[in-house]
């Protein structure tokens, strides 16, 4: 039997080793004290933490989501929701998400700029733009970009959008055509085509469910950060132990320093240039409120979304008041305790502040040449037998679903 090491015990590194674990011999190293990576939630006095944001599970994937109800029960272990979302714009209204369905509830005034828009749209949305600015107007028209799209995004970026590459977005965004926007506006269609827009959630744990799951059974180490994976004589070698093969579900940007004996120079500078971005999650209680999550542009505070996380399960609110839920509130990047307890006075649903943990890594960001460096990386390490998968592996916007097709084909690789 081969042995195989996988560094990372979340989404990506779990399924590939459920998916070979009766083929080979697996050990899984992870440098936190449990599983989880990105979707690890903890118990704050009986209310639970998504420790970076507030995970929800679909898929439009079939594969996956068959692998998946083998692993899970549906019907008692989890709940199927329609996703609820909304915007608070900073006059004061809330419009449903995605704006551009629900733009007949706009005032007149923007209703009628709107219009314009979509007559300049008609005739301008097939051309092509160089970044995420113009991909907004072109898409949405000025009326909603300066409403909704630019300040939103600016807080998620924290720079001009049109600093933005594009090459991330495919799949990410719901791209309406004019005919559509128009179409779903007379009737009043609700967007249904997005990954999310109805999404499982577990009735106990939340995703520290998933991972505990997957985990089950198998050997792993914990509190072991790996430094060194070093190919020696045919074989890879970490704290001692040798293995046939590697599945790095790690970081992209630790491997020039992490690997030795396969030259990998070459790919250095590449690797640090790389730009991305963390998360700091705010924990709190809100007033009870029937949202997903809350989308918000308003600029005279630097959070962009509260995600609702105490409605999507009645065991995720533990003992706060009965007009109260717990939420996760999203700051890009890291920011102070302080800055946070002011903007808290200015969010909207009266947040009140439990704990944060901030992520230094939640959003890679892809330049042009992204995907075909580490496509060029990837074939000078299978070479020797070194797979590489994840969502700071690939550097991909991975949501979980995407995460674990990606992990299956590396699996698959492995098993043949
Ligand atoms: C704010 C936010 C909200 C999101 N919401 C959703 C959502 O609602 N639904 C959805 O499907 N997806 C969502 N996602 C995406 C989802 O979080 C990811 O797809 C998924 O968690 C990626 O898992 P991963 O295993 O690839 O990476 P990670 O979760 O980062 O796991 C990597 C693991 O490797 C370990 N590790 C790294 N280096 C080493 C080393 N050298 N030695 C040992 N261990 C190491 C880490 O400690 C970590 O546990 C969201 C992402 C963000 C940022």
């Amino acid at each position: 039997m081969k042995k195989i090491a996988i560094i990372g015990a979340g989404v990506s590194g779990l399924t590939a080793a459920q998916l070979i674990k009766n083929k080979t011999d697996i050990v899984v190293f992870e440098r936190e004290s449990k599983a989880g990576g990105l979707i690890r939630c903890e118990r704050v006095n009986g209310s639970l933490f998504h420790t970076c944001g507030g995970h929800v599970f679909n898929t439009k994937d079939q594969q996956v989501l068959d692998w998946f109800w083998q692993q899970f029960n549906k019907d008692t272990e989890f709940h199927k929701t329609d996703r609820n979302s909304v915007i608070f714009l900073p006059n004061g209204q809330q419009i449903p998400y995605p704006i551009e369905n629900f733009a007949y509830l706009l005032e007149e005034s923007l209703q009628k700029t709107f219009i314009q828009d979509l007559l300049t749209m008609s005739k301008t949305n097939s051309q092509p733009v160089e970044n995420f600015k113009e991909f907004l107007q072109q898409r949405f028209g000025d009326t909603l970009y300066h409403l909704y799209f630019e300040p939103y995004n600016k807080k998620v970026w924290r720079r001009s959008l049109a600093d933005v590459p594009i090459d991330w977005l495919d799949g990410k965004l719901p791209m309406p055509t004019v005919e559509e926007i128009i179409y779903n506006n007379f009737n009043r269609v609700a967007e249904k085509q997005f990954v999310h827009s109805s999404f499982f959630y577990e009735k106990q744990n939340g995703s520290q469910l998933i991972v505990d799951r997957l985990a089950s059974g198998l050997d792993i180490r914990y509190n072991a950060s790996i430094e060194q994976i070093e190919r020696k004589q045919g074989k890879w070698l970490i704290n001692g132990e040798t293995f046939d093969n590697i599945i790095f579900c790690g970081n992209i940007k630790d491997i020039p320093h992490l690997v030795k004996g396969v030259d990998i120079l070459s790919f250095t500078q590449p690797i640090e240039a790389l730009q991305y971005h963390g998360t700091t999650a705010v924990f709190c209680e809100i007033d009870a409120n029937p949202y997903s999550w809350i989308y918000l542009p308003d600029d005279k505070y630097e959070a962009h979304r509260i995600i609702c996380t105490g409605n999507f399960a009645v065991s995720n609110n533990g003992h706060i008041p009965a007009n109260r839920i717990t939420a996760t509130v999203e700051f890009t990047d890291e920011i102070s305790q302080d800055a946070i307890i002011d903007n808290l006075r200015h969010i909207p649903l009266r947040p009140k502040y439990i704990t944060l943990k901030y992520n230094q890594y939640t959003y890679p960001i892809q330049q042009k040449n992204t995907r075909e460096m580490i496509a060029s990386l990837k074939r000078t390490l299978s070479a020797h037998g070194f797979y590489m998968t994840g969502r700071f592996a690939d550097w991909e916007y991975y949501n979980m679903d995407a995460a674990m097709a990606a992990a299956k084909n590396i699996s698959e690789i492995i098993k043949s």
